[in-house]
């Protein structure tokens, strides 16, 4: 059976792959593969490049797995915690955690180009400004700023996922809404929690995301 068949309308496909024609229904994505190596071993990188503009771009690293459940990390970018090694989040951690654990029991890596949790920077920064202002965590700083606080949408991780083909995933998360998302692909998917000690920093930003986002984190690290 032609493999688009199970995709619905709307869906982005990757129309090169299966040689059918393009429809004005199809949201077309382009994907480009290399081998890589880094500081962590040897995969593959992959984009998935989804529009014009850089943030478009869908990054994978990819590890080949002998396992039936594919262990994937999605991860939305934060260039201050990432680039710039802020103190006051987790994400360069969680972020290395999981490269480390996808190096070593295969599996795949999806890195969203897209920072303040898909609100973008100039968000993400306001927020930050009126959390030292005014004292406000980011949840609440986003609803004075009238954003959503949580605007990701994983649509396009979805159709990156269904070009690995897998039976069944393993994801690493502590974010619900994540795993709701990824739910889309219609395959099974466990949890693996992904939880950083909080540091002095980041206890704060990370208390707010278990009460307020509703993140799978445990209470006792957050015992004062
Ligand atoms: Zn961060």
């Amino acid at each position: 059976m032609d493999r688009l068949a199970t995709f619905g309308v709307g869906d982005f496909v990757h129309i090169e792959r299966s040689g059918r024609k393009v429809t004005d229904q199809d949201r077309v994505f382009e994907h480009a593969e290399c081998d890589f190596e880094s500081h962590y071993g040897k995969a593959k990188l992959h984009v998935f490049s989804f529009g014009p503009h850089e943030e478009d771009n869908i990054l994978c690293i990819s590890v080949g797995s002998q396992q039936d459940t594919l262990l994937v990390r999605v991860q939305s970018a934060c260039y201050t915690a990432e680039i710039f090694r802020a103190t006051d989040c987790d994400c360069h951690e969680q972020l290395h955690s999981s490269l480390k654990m996808v190096y070593k029991e295969g599996g795949l890596l999806v890195y969203m180009i897209c920072d303040g949790r898909g609100a973008g920077l100039l968000t993400k920064i306001r927020g930050l400004a009126l959390g030292d202002s005014e004292g406000l965590d980011t949840f609440d700083a986003y609803h004075r700023l009238q954003v959503d606080p949580d605007p990701r949408d994983y649509t396009r991780v979805v159709s990156v996922l269904k070009w690995f083909e897998p039976k069944r995933l393993a994801l690493l998360t502590n974010n619900p809404r994540k795993l709701a998302g990824i739910a889309e692909l219609g395959v099974p998917v466990e949890h693996r929690s992904l939880q950083i000690e909080p540091t002095d920093g980041s206890r704060s930003y990370l208390n707010t995301k278990r009460l307020k986002f509703g993140h799978l984190l445990d209470s006792e690290m957050f015992d004062m």
